[in-house]
């Protein structure tokens, strides 16, 4: 039961050693394998017992093992959004937090092998849009995230409907979107998320053509409402 058992990337595995994490903790001894086999899953940890590791590592490893499906032009570059894993946490802090684990899990990767991006609310949406562009990896609020990805243009004019077809539509595809995390997920329910958090998975899945998304949802409790809510998001395995 070490990381060494496991296959992966050299950057990484040598940014593991040099974290000093020696051996994976329980948490990642149980959701690693799982999560790096596609399988959904329901993580109850708390924070302080490895469990963003635990999601973090199998996924940086995807997506430096696996190339993307299918490099759409215009779309899979810098000028376009295409993420490859999506994280929703409910506060801005947890995202930063993530995030940072996330950067320095690629130590010594460039922007253009593996990037990581931001996504919350009360700071500039434009320059927040143009940063998730070529990002492999959003972390996020869902409120923010939801308004990026999908921004709002039912009320909108022909005007905007027609640049939000042609200028914002147009640049962003998922069908390399092969994983969702829903962190804290207990927290993001009690603040009311969940609905946001079931468009944003229902909405990705849509254009990922009946191509099924890998889903982490981790929880510290363990309540009637965290047990629904998983039974109606993850797939049986
Ligand atoms: P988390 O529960 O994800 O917030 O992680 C709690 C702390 O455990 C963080 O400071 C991590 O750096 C640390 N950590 C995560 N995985 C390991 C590991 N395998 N060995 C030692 N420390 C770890």
């Amino acid at each position: 039961n070490a990381f060494s058992d496991m296959t992966l990337h050299d950057q990484l595995a040598k940014n593991i050693r040099d974290y000093n994490w020696d051996k994976p903790l329980l948490v990642q001894r149980v959701a690693m394998r799982p999560i790096s086999e596609g399988r959904d899953i329901l993580v109850n940890a708390q924070t302080g017992s490895g469990k963003t590791g635990a999601f973090l590592i199998p996924i940086v490893n995807n997506i430096l093992l696996n190339k993307r499906s299918d490099e759409i032009p215009g779309v899979g570059g810098i000028e376009g959004i295409n993420p490859r894993a999506l994280i929703l946490v409910p506060t801005r802090e947890l995202a930063i937090q993530i995030a940072r684990e996330a950067v320095k899990l690629c130590r010594g990767l460039k922007k253009e092998i593996i990037k990581v991006c931001n996504l919350y609310g009360g700071t500039k949406r434009t320059t927040q849009r143009f940063e998730a562009f070529g990002a492999d990896i959003i972390v996020g609020t869902p409120g923010r995230v939801g308004d990026i990805l999908f921004p709002q243009v039912d009320g909108a004019t022909k005007v905007i409907k027609l640049i939000a077809k042609f200028y914002i539509f147009s640049k962003q595809n998922f069908v390399n979107c092969d994983y969702i995390v829903l962190d804290e997920a207990d927290r993001m329910l009690d603040d009311g998320f969940g609905t946001t958090v079931l468009e944003i998975i229902n909405r990705i899945e849509a254009k990922r053509e009946g191509n099924p998304i890998t889903k982490v949802l981790a929880s510290a409790t363990f309540s009637a409402d965290i047990q629904t809510y998983a039974s109606a998001v993850l797939r049986p395995n």
